[in-house]
């Protein structure tokens, strides 16, 4: 079974994790990412310790090759100026344009989004397509706005956005907040200001205008199709298994529709208030009524099934949803939803797989006591990898001005997924670290990067 954590021996890996930890003091969540990253490469550094010295490859690597900051001024519903700040961290371009989702939420600052611009990097390199990383957004909260003021704050950010952005330069997608109605204010401004019909510059647009069938659901399918692998390969059945999702927005619930045409009971869903447990399973269109059309709260769900339970979050470190005892984990809210506590609970109550459909939603102590308990966990950058994979096959469509039906799309998306779940463990059974997707989906996705890194010299 997996591995714990690894202790660093390599002086040149130590030296560099120790200067980025002190250069980025300020930026928790960067330095957890980088550290959770690079404390797991240590045996393909060691082999290449020489080569990497001498061209600063890992200095390199976690320094973003460019960020940048911007103001958003907008005028809200009563005249009033707003103004939010907004970010595009470009982080790496070696394997292709930078590509990476869009975040609007209010917590949004420059350690989230390098965070979020670090795992991409790996993410991306994983799902075989040549697309870099990055990442951005704004601390601006769509929630509550109108859709007047939406229009107004997108329109505002896309006025700065575009001057850094390309089909063939970075091409941004949707994250929280960021759904199809902003990703269409967003391409509605950029087409506007640059005169030209580039629908490959934004990815996740609508049907209508360049959008691709299929990448609505990528995330939460090819979740779903990571864990099949994953069991399958532990000769696990899915069909009959119980599962609970954090989040229900985009990830969620079509994580929740796919185990559910998998057999999969999904017993609670939650939001930031709250979760509701229904033990016959959650109903897949009452959830989208109430968020994808709505926009309401996972609350309302007892409006149409009065004898499920709604369990308000008591501000204790552990959310309200991972206290229901289920087979199957499935984090698809934020980061550093899942900490050491909650991984225990888990853990007692007999799950036997966590697969992460947000972006670092478990802590490193709380990955290591999965392992070190014989759960299957399946990190983010692989599991959650088919939403970004499926917007470089709609930059493909959009290149070629022709669509391919859901059903293409969607056998490409599985087929992507098989294919990262046989890298991961292909790379960790090839460094002794069987079952250990962590290692495996780092070291395959690394390896990749450096590669090209190196090949294109000191840039
Ligand atoms: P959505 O905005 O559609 O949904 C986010 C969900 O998470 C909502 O239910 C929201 O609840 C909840 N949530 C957000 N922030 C918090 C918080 N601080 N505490 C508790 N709950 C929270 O986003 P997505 O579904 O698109 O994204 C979810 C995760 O998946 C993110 O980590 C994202 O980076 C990751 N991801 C998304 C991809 C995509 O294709 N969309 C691709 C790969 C990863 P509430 O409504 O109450 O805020």
């Amino acid at each position: 079974m997996a591995q714990a954590a690894v202790m660093i021996q390599n002086g040149y890996l130590k030296s560099v994790i120790d200067a980025t930890k002190a250069k980025n003091a300020s930026e928790p969540e960067f330095i957890q990412a980088m550290e959770e990253v690079l404390s797991t490469i240590e045996p393909i550094v060691s082999k290449h310790e020489e080569e990497y010295k001498k061209e600063g490859l890992l200095e390199r690597l976690v320094e973003p090759e460019r960020i940048i900051s911007f103001r958003v001024p907008w005028i809200d519903d009563k005249g009033q100026v707003q103004v939010n700040r907004g970010y595009r961290v470009q982080f790496n371009g070696a394997i292709g344009p930078y590509k990476g989702g869009l975040r609007f939420h209010p917590s949004v600052n420059q350690s989230i989004l390098k965070f979020l611009g670090f795992e991409q990097i790996f993410k991306n390199a994983l799902t075989g397509l040549p697309i870099g990383g990055g990442k951005g957004g704004s601390d601006f909260d769509p929630k509550g706005k109108s859709d007047n003021e939406v229009m107004k704050f997108c329109q505002s950010f896309m006025n700065e956005l575009q001057k850094h952005i390309g089909q063939d330069l970075d091409v941004p997608a949707g994250d929280i907040g960021v759904g199809a109605r902003e990703i269409g204010y967003l391409f509605g401004q950029y087409r506007k200001i640059r005169n030209v019909y580039e629908a490959g510059v934004l990815t996740g647009k609508g049907l209508e205008y360049g959008g691709s069938l299929t990448r609505k659901e990528a995330t939460g399918y090819g979740l779903m199709y990571f864990v099949r692998e994953m069991l399958k390969d532990h000769n696990i059945e899915l069909n009959g298994k119980t599962a609970i999702i954090s989040g229900s927005g985009n990830v969620a619930i079509y994580a929740l529709e796919k185990a559910e045409k998998y057999g999969v009971k999904v017993l609670a869903m939650s939001d930031s208030n709250g979760c509701i447990y229904d033990k016959n399973g959650i109903d897949l269109e009452t959830i989208k009524m109430i968020k994808e059309v709505q926009r309401g709260r996972v609350k309302d769900y007892l409006n149409h099934f009065p004898n499920a339970e709604y369990i308000e979050n008591d501000g204790s470190s552990t959310p309200p949803v991972y206290k229901i005892k289920a087979d199957i984990i499935l984090p698809c809210a934020t980061q550093n939803d899942i900490n050491l506590e909650t991984a225990k609970i888990l853990v007692a109550n007999g799950a036997i797989a966590v697969a992460e459909g947000a972006n670092m939603p478990t802590t490193t102590e709380a990955i290591n006591y999965f392992q070190e308990n014989n759960v299957l966990f399946a990190p983010g950058k692989a599991a959650n990898a088919g939403g970004v994979a499926t917007s470089a096959l709609e930059m493909v469509q959009n290149s070629m001005r022709f669509f391919w039906s859901y059903e293409e799309v969607d056998q490409k998306l599985d087929m992507i997924m098989t294919k990262i779940f046989a890298r991961c463990k292909a790379a960790a059974y090839e460094y002794g670290y069987k079952d250990n997707y962590v290692v495996g989906a780092n070291i395959a996705a690394f390896r990749k990067v450096a590669r090209a890194m190196r090949a294109q010299g000191i840039i």
